[in-house]
C-alpha cells in the first residue's frame, strides 16, 4: 500500500469507529490527524487515512479510511476466569500472537497450552502432543460431539511443528477457539458453580 499525500494538523474526525488495539474499547474517536491525498483526475483532496486518538486510553491508532489497515490491530478479547497462572500467562501470549496475525506462533502456543492443561489435570509429563489430546478425550474433558474438532486439532498441531506448509488463518482461529472452549469448560464453569 502506498499513499502520496500529506498529514494535516490535529482536528476533528467523526464517524470512524474502530476497536482500540491498546485498551480494547470500541470507540469512535473525537479527534486525530487526517491524511489527505489529491485526486489527480478531479483535483480535490480526499481522506485516505487517519491517526485516531482513543477516547478511552488516549493512545494513537493508524487507520485507513477503507479499514484495510489498522495498526495496532485489536487484540482478540477472549477472557477465561480462574485460570492457573501458567495458563493465564500463555493465554495472554496467544492472544497477542493471534492479534498480530502470527498464525504459526498461535497454533504452537495453543498446542503448548493444551499439553500444559493435560499435565495440570494429571497426565504424564514429556509425552507427545497426540498423547495429550488422547488423554483429554479419554478422561472426558472433550465430549463425543467435539470429536471432529479434536481430529482437526490433532492434524493442525502436527503441521505446526513437523511440516513446512504455513498454518492458515482459519486453522489458527480454530485452534484458538477450541482452546478457549476447553479452558472455560475445565476452569471457568466449574469455578462458577462453587458455593460462595
Ligand atoms: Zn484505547
Amino acid at each position: 500500500m502506498y499513499f502520496h499525500g500529506e498529514w494535516l494538523g490535529k482536528g476533528t474526525i467523526i464517524g470512524q469507529k474502530y476497536v482500540c488495539g491498546y485498551c480494547g474499547t470500541e470507540t469512535s474517536s473525537s479527534g486525530g490527524y487526517n491524511f489527505q491525498q489529491r485526486n489527480e483526475k478531479f483535483g480535490f483532496y480526499e481522506q485516505v487515512a487517519f491517526i485516531l486518538i482513543c477516547t478511552s486510553c488516549n493512545f494513537p491508532t493508524f487507520l485507513t479510511e477503507d479499514y484495510t489497515l489498522q495498526v495496532p490491530q485489536p487484540k482478540m478479547v477472549a477472557n477465561v476466569e480462574n485460570l492457573p497462572p501458567p495458563l493465564a500467562i500463555l493465554l495472554n501470549e496467544t492472544r497477542k500472537a493471534i492479534s498480530a496475525e502470527l498464525y504459526n506462533s498461535t497454533v504452537l502456543l495453543c498446542r503448548k497450552m493444551l499439553m500444559n492443561l493435560a499435565v495440570l489435570e494429571g497426565a504424564d509429563k514429556n509425552k507427545s502432543f497426540v498423547y495429550y489430546v488422547d488423554y483429554l478425550e479419554r478422561h472426558d474433558f472433550i465430549t463425543a460431539k467435539m470429536k471432529p474438532w479434536v481430529d482437526r486439532i490433532r492434524q493442525i498441531g502436527n503441521t505446526a511443528t513437523h511440516e513446512i506448509p504455513d498454518i492458515s488463518k482459519e486453522d489458527a482461529y480454530m485452534s484458538f477457539e477450541f482452546l478457549i472452549m476447553l479452558l472455560k469448560l475445565v476452569y471457568e464453569f466449574p469455578h462458577k458453580m462453587q458455593p460462595k
